[in-house]
């Protein structure tokens, strides 16, 4: 059975930037619902129950019929939060740190042209949704945006950095003010946990 990861830090450290209320909220509700749900469906399906979560929503394409919106939805709702809470951390922001920080260079151009392009396509997603720094082979680092809870890993790619751009990730907080909800993560931003994700092979 799938299980709810530890937070690795507790629900006011990343204040004032994101508000304890909304951390609470977002992990023992939203999170865990998507847990919960991921475990009701796959109940019958004790090979699927075997894999990890990455390893299922990577494998979107060749799940059973019968499970595949339920991965797709509740999978990677369990997927996706899970990378995020990493991606935090208190005394986060600043500036990318080892090979990530060339690569985006190198790409981008700069830092603050990524931050940029990043914090733009945040803005940007229609609805419930999620911004990405992802990495495809052929393509190199891409900062796309997801709807709902997919992830690019079932497209392919490896995620690299993510913000979650749902209305329940800012609302209490920041109401219909997205953009300082974006604003206000990148002071969050857990760099080494990214650099991580992008040189792990
Ligand atoms: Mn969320």
């Amino acid at each position: 059975m799938f299980e709810l990861p530890k937070l690795p830090y507790s629900y006011d450290a990343l204040e004032p930037y994101i508000d304890a209320k909304t951390m609470e909220i977002h992990y023992t509700k939203h999170h865990a619902g998507y847990v919960a749900k991921l475990n009701d469906a796959l109940a019958g399906f004790p090979e699927l129950q075997k894999k990890t979560v990455r390893e299922l929503v990577e494998e979107l394409q060749n799940m059973p019929d019968s499970v595949k919106s339920a991965v797709k939805n509740h999978g990677g709702g369990h997927f996706n939060h899970s990378l995020f809470w990493e991606l935090m951390k208190p005394q986060g922001g600043g500036t990318p740190t080892g090979e990530l920080s060339s690569a985006i260079t190198a790409t981008f151009g700069s830092f603050e042209k990524f931050q940029e392009e990043f914090t733009k396509a945040a803005a940007g997603v229609f609805g419930s949704g999620w911004a990405w720094l992802a990495m495809s082979d052929k393509e190199g680092l891409k900062v796309i945006q997801t709807s709902n809870q997919e992830n690019p890993i079932s497209s392919g790619m490896r995620p690299i950095l993510a913000i979650d751009v749902w209305e329940h990730a800012y609302y209490l907080k920041y109401q219909n003010r997205r953009p300082d909800y974006i604003t206000a993560w990148w002071n969050v931003v857990n760099w080494d946990q990214a650099n991580s994700n992008f040189t792990a092979h």
